[in-house]
């Protein structure tokens, strides 16, 4: 079966989920809650990493809390307060002394990260990932999410959905972050508003149907993995997953007879 165009599996996500990021999206997608949202989106990039995200905002309303959502501040702290700050995400102590070692280089070498970010794309994507605890996935997170910077995000979400949808097109799951990004990005315009939410509704799929033990005929997941509000307005459908006609590894279970 040929997999539908990516750009009509993302429209039958947003007909099932609705916006989720953008002017249109009912609130927020990335919860932002200090003056600060672009500092706050690296800090939750790099804590996300292998950590769920209702872990990750408890520790960034810590942070908040002891004043550490500012870059001076952050690149001053002593990582074993940090550490202590940011526990039990993942790795906390790589995570603490990485995060220090980041605000001190944006400072150094942009001054601020509101001038890092205005740089090329190309351009910062390469410096990023000098940086501590930057892989590619946490470079475009931060270039899509703080920059608005027109990138496909891959995750392990993305591998796992696209491997279900058309595991003839590409070895999702083994290829590299490179080509998993290039087979989709190729089919979607240049636009941030539309990959952040797209990565989004991935996300939005994976926690909801699409989870490791599919439920491909529903009912959604009613797993509450963030404070935000206004994000469960689909719950009570009983339609099942929106992509049921266009995966491969749903046709071919129903015609098994699984
Ligand atoms: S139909 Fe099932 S396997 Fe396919 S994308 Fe939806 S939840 Fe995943």
């Amino acid at each position: 079966m040929m997999m539908q165009r990516i750009i009509d599996i993302y429209h039958r996500l947003v007909a099932h989920f609705g916006p989720l990021y953008g002017p249109e999206a009912s609130s927020p997608w990335w919860p932002i809650i200090s003056d600060r949202p672009q500092l706050e989106i690296v800090i939750g990039a790099v804590l996300v990493q292998q950590t769920r995200w209702e872990t990750v905002e408890a520790a960034v309303v810590r942070m908040h809390a002891a004043g550490l959502l500012d870059l001076a501040a952050l690149a001053d702290v002593e990582a074993e307060q940090l550490a202590a700050l940011i526990y039990p995400c993942a790795f906390y102590r790589q995570k603490a002394s990485g995060l220090i070692a980041l605000a001190r280089a944006i400072q150094e070498r942009y001054g601020d990260l509101a001038t890092m970010l205005s740089r090329p794309t190309a351009t910062l994507r390469t410096e990023l990932l000098q940086l501590p605890r930057i892989g590619p996935e946490t470079a475009d997170v931060i270039l899509l999410y703080a920059g608005q910077h027109p990138l496909f995000v891959v995750d392990a979400y993305t591998r796992r959905i696209f491997a279900r949808l058309a595991p003839d097109r590409l070895a999702w799951e083994r290829a590299s972050y490179g080509q998993v990004q290039q087979a989709i990005a190729k089919e979607l315009p240049s636009d941030p508003v539309l990959l952040a939410d797209f990565h989004a509704q991935l996300n939005e799929l994976a926690v909801r149907y699409c989870l490791v033990r599919p439920r491909c005929d529903g009912p959604p997941a009613r797993r509450v993995y963030s404070r935000q509000p206004g994000r469960n307005s689909f719950l009570d459908r009983h339609d099942g997953c929106p992509l049921q006609a266009v995966c491969a590894w749903y046709n071919r279970k129903q015609f098994d007879g699984e």
